[in-house]
């Protein structure tokens, strides 16, 4: 494994890829025997990955791309268990016990995050916060009481209805505070993970396309001239590479937008925000040590459309800015966009319908 320096920043890099230097995995270029053969090094494959080999199994992973170089290179790494389709909606679809299901995965998958990160002492700037759904008029306040109600009784008794979400820049109107979210920094985290899987034995191959996937009792991935055999298959490719039909039926893919800009401390309070627009925004702060230089971004997504149904990327991250400008006076220079549209689309994919979004990192 070489180490890949953090590149000239491309004008669409995330914040993420523009500050770590990703370790170099080579190609499959064998025949290999494993216990469990996982594909996709995204968070979902690594994690996967992670606590197989906890469990004492041999793990080989592989991927087309770069070490976690999917759609978790382009998150903005909300840990939140505040799902973006509302528990009212869940519980609709789902019924109250998917809904309490719903929050106890998502809660418990910020838990383990936390977990693996202290165990392995990863540093990858995880830390709790407060998360706020906010509205952008006040006139849909019933929206969060309803919210609030399902939210409890879906276990999350500690979601409290505040007067405000706590912006000093601007009046927020009420708010509904989930407690004890998590935020961090994907890559710093994958790497720890990652050194991990390394260190007891586990085996990553990038630029090693999956062709095939035979499961049964000689189950192999074929990846060009070459196989892994193995008694089990984890497809962790985000959307499935194996199943084309029924669950790519339900699902939709869409683009997401993300702006990154320079704020003063202290002007925007660490915590998750997400307002209840069509598309919805959802912001952070991240502190970025990059080239001896330390200082605090703002990090403000949204302008969601299906994939396919806009090419207006430049357009898109100009109207984040402007919303964002509106709110956060004291905001400096962009520093990052992404992602671009050009090239490999990578999109979130989200279920149509009555299940649950799949743009999420809940891995359990
Ligand atoms: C802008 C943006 C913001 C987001 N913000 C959040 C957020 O705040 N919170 C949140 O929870 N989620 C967020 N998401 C969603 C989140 O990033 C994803 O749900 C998560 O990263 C998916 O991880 P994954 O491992 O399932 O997929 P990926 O990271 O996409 O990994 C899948 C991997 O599989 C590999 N692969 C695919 N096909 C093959 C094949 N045939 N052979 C070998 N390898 C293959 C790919 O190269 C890729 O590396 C956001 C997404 C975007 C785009």
């Amino acid at each position: 494994m070489k180490a890949q320096p953090a590149s000239v920043p491309s004008p669409h890099q995330s914040v993420w890829a523009a500050t770590v230097e990703r370790p170099m995995f080579s190609p499959l270029q064998e025949n290999v025997r494993t216990d469990v053969c996982v594909i996709g090094a995204g968070i979902a494959g690594l994690t996967t990955a992670y606590e197989l080999i906890q469990a004492g199994k041999n793990v080989v992973v592989l991927d087309d791309g770069p070490l976690a170089g999917g759609m978790t290179e382009l998150t903005t790494a909300h840990l939140t268990c505040a799902i973006d389709d509302r528990y009212c909606a869940i519980e609709r679809w789902h019924g109250q016990e998917g809904a309490r299901l719903t929050a106890q995965s998502h809660s418990a998958a910020i838990d383990r995050i936390e977990e693996i990160a202290k165990n392995e002492a990863i540093d990858c700037d995880f830390q709790r916060v407060d998360g706020y759904l906010f509205l952008p008029s006040r006139l849909d306040d019933d929206m969060l009481r309803q919210e609030m109600e399902a939210a409890h009784r879906a276990g999350l008794t500690d979601v409290v209805r505040v007067d405000r979400a706590p912006f000093e820049s601007f009046e927020s109107g009420p708010a509904l505070r989930f407690p004890r979210q998590g935020q961090f920094h994907p890559l710093k985290y994958l790497l720890g993970v990652t050194g991990a899987i390394m260190r007891d034995g586990g085996r990553i191959y990038c630029n090693t396309h999956a062709d095939t996937i035979q499961g049964g009792d000689a189950a192999k991935v074929t990846a060009g001239d070459f196989a892994v055999h193995c008694d089990a298959i984890v497809v962790a490719t985000n959307t499935p590479i194996n199943d084309l039909l029924v669950i790519h039926t339900k699902q939709s893919g869409y683009m997401t937008y993300v702006i990154g800009a320079k704020i003063p401390p202290g002007h925007v309070e660490r915590a998750l925000y997400w307002d209840t627009e069509n598309p919805y925004h959802y912001v952070r702060v991240q502190t970025v040590r990059k080239n001896g230089e330390e200082y605090e971004l703002l990090i403000v997504g949204g302008e969601d459309h299906k994939s396919g149904q806009a090419e207006d990327t430049g357009e898109r991250h100009q109207r984040l800015e402007t919303w964002a400008r509106a709110r956060f006076t004291a905001m400096g220079k962009i520093e990052f966009t992404w992602p671009e549209m050009c090239g490999r689309q990578r999109t979130g994919w989200r279920s149509s319908g009555a299940t649950p979004w799949i743009k999420t990192m809940c891995l359990s």
